[in-house]
């Protein structure tokens, strides 16, 4: 009677699993893409594309990585909170009031503007320390950035044009030790705008050379560059989707390089009834069978992250057979059918995302029945599924 009890261990109904070994496979295949002498930045901004900031962040050091790039200074925090060392470089632009963090966890800054290196500036000679910082030029993305002489408007933009980096070489305590750019549409099979933006970086890198500031690091590569452009290789790049196993579009091949996805999503039926002709199922009715079948739900909604979007037009997978979703994806639960799945039962294995048997639901399909990006599929995952490690 006394006798302890062991806790009793309250598995997930629904979780999205990460191969850690097929991303850290992921990031040595985008590593034999480039020069050995060429620097790798892993991008895990926003959790790792979904995947698990930290655990991406380690793991992609231990496959090679030199770098990391995260966009929120919370990002970058946390990952030195959690004991990682390496150099980090914020793609975000800091607010001069919030420079001094960026000093004291050791962050590099993306500078495009000369107030925010005026901020880093003062923080680092308050520390008594020197940062390393990376100039941002907008080279043809139109967001952050230092803009092209070619295109500084005299009544607008002077500030925001490359002349004023030139103020930045005199600044204390600043190490100017990369200058970036990064493609609005290297993901097209036409790279003519990609390549004029590599033409007007090198220019830029050119004038900043002018200017007495010759970076260490140039870079500009993200996946779909370092797949498909390598001359834009320089001297490091910043592969994002394509280490998750994930296309940055469906104009770039990953296949043939053997990129795998490192993301599934699983989850357990907790219910399963056998309905009538002329039942309807969730919200709206928008759902009314035609014959007599077997309806499934699965905890997973849109408070997962799970688009409602979906509703009437996504499957799952049950074992190894696709089920389509019947009716409206609600908050918390979906309803598939499985009439043609004998012998389905509650805590049998769903796969929402991933593969199962000789099937398989990518990102893709998700993302071309929402109207979206497989970034945003996994991207777009809020959190209340647990991540568990393969
Ligand atoms: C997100 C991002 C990347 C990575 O892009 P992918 O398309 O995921 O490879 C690289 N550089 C910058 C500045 C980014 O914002």
């Amino acid at each position: 009677m006394n006798s302890p009890k062991a806790q009793p261990v309250l598995e997930p109904q629904s979780r999205v699993q990460v191969d850690l070994s097929v991303f850290g496979q992921n990031v040595r295949t985008l590593k034999r893409l480039i020069p050995s002498d060429t620097r790798f930045c892993a991008v895990v901004k926003a959790n790792a594309y979904g995947h698990g900031g930290i655990q991406c962040a380690k793991t992609a050091l231990e496959n090679g990585s030199h770098f990391l790039a995260v966009a929120r200074i919370s990002e970058a925090v946390a990952m030195r909170d959690a004991g990682i060392t390496a150099p980090i470089l914020l793609l975000g632009e800091a607010l001069p009031e919030q420079v001094s963090f960026l000093a004291t966890h050791d962050i590099r800054a993306s500078v495009a503007d000369i107030q925010t290196a005026k901020a880093l500036s003062a923080a680092a000679q308050a520390l008594n320390t020197r940062l390393n910082i990376h100039l941002k030029l907008d080279t043809g993305m139109g967001r952050l950035g230092f803009l092209h002489p070619g295109v500084v408007t005299p009544k607008y933009g002077e500030a925001a044009g490359i002349r004023q980096a030139g103020d930045i070489a005199d600044l204390k305590g600043l190490r100017v030790e990369g200058a970036y750019t990064h493609f609005a549409k290297a993901d097209v099979i036409d790279k003519t705008h990609a390549k004029g933006q590599l033409t007007r970086f090198n220019d830029m890198v050119a004038m900043l050379a002018d200017m007495g500031i010759r970076p260490e690091i140039r870079h500009a590569a993200n996946s779909a560059a370092v797949l498909e452009l390598p001359e834009a290789h320089f001297d490091m790049v910043r592969p994002g989707v394509a280490m998750y196993g994930m296309a940055p579009s469906h104009e770039v091949d990953i296949t043939r390089h053997k990129l795998a996805p490192v993301m599934s999503i699983t989850a357990k039926v907790i219910y399963v009834k056998a309905v009538p002709e002329n039942f309807s199922v969730s919200y709206g009715c928008t759902h009314v069978t035609t014959t007599p079948t077997v309806i499934a739900t699965v905890p997973i909604g849109y408070a997962d992250g799970y688009s409602r979007l979906l509703s009437n037009q996504g499957q799952m997978l049950v074992k190894g057979k696709k089920a389509p979703i019947a009716g409206r994806v609600t908050m918390d639960f979906t309803m598939i059918d499985v009439g043609h799945i004998p012998g389905v039962k509650p805590g049998d294995d769903v796969i929402i995302l991933g593969p199962q048997g000789n099937e398989r639901i990518s990102a893709d399909d998700i993302a071309g029945l929402t109207g979206t990006i497989n970034y945003e599929v996994t991207t777009g995952l809020t959190g209340r599924m647990p991540l568990s490690y393969l």
